[in-house]
């Protein structure tokens, strides 16, 4: 199912968050009902505040994973006053890991433990928590991290429910159904994508960030979304 744009804003987010079981941090033993919010930042951190914001006022508790190579964003001032907001709300910071392009696991384990200690000599605070950047590429699950938690591990994926609003479509889930029966539940959503735009527009403007078109930067799943949301919108 994808939710219509229109509906993903970050009021809307917090209407949907309220309907779960109350918030943990990974690192926290989890009762039987458990809601572990994590947020993947591969875009501008300027979104990250709004959301933190909304999770706050409701005194929940999130994770914000930030990526430390990627072409959508540096480790710049407007990151560090998202971290600064979203550390002040009281949320965790970990880190999000671009490993698709690693073959062998050691090369993934010692990127994950210079950029988290890059991370934590920026921010002055301990990065406990690593999430990976297209998971789907190269096996992450099975990765140990040591002191750190991999929020693929099956203890987070396999063996508790998993919702993501991964390119604003739920994977045939409905958000609210799952989020109110939900037992221990990872929630993985982007701010970006909560920003009241359609994927098209947020797209558009990344394009124009990086100097080039839609076309060239959309992955083939982002492709198949844009076209769902062009038939509905034509369809209306
Ligand atoms: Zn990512």
């Amino acid at each position: 199912m994808t939710l219509p744009h229109t509906a993903m804003t970050f009021e809307a987010y917090g209407r949907l968050i309220a309907l779960g079981p109350p918030t943990y941090r990974f690192t926290d033993e989890l009762p039987e009902r458990a809601m572990l919010l994590r947020h993947d930042i591969d875009d501008r951190p300027r979104w990250i505040e709004p959301m933190s914001r909304i999770e706050a006022e409701q005194g929940k508790v999130a994770t914000y994973c930030l990526q430390v190579r990627t072409p959508f964003y540096a480790l710049d001032d407007e990151a560090d006053r998202a971290v600064a907001a979203l550390l002040d709300d009281g949320h965790e910071l970990g880190l999000h890991f671009d490993s698709s392009r690693m073959a062998s696991d050691d090369e993934v384990l010692e990127g994950v433990e210079r950029e988290a200690t890059l991370l934590e000599q920026r921010y002055d605070t301990p990065i406990r928590v690593v999430s990976f950047h297209m998971p789907g590429v190269r096996p992450v699950g099975h990765l140990d991290l040591g002191d750190r938690v991999n929020t693929y591990a099956p203890r987070f994926f396999t063996e508790i429910s998993y919702l993501s609003d991964s390119n604003q479509n739920w994977r045939g889930k409905d958000p609210e159904h799952e989020l109110r029966t939900a037992g221990r539940i990872q929630f993985l959503t982007h701010p970006t994508l909560w920003s009241g735009r359609p994927l098209r527009a947020i797209l558009a403007e990344q394009a124009a960030r990086l100097g080039t078109t839609i076309d060239e930067l959309a992955t083939d799943d982002q492709k198949a979304v844009l076209a769902q949301q062009d038939a509905a919108a034509g369809g209306a």
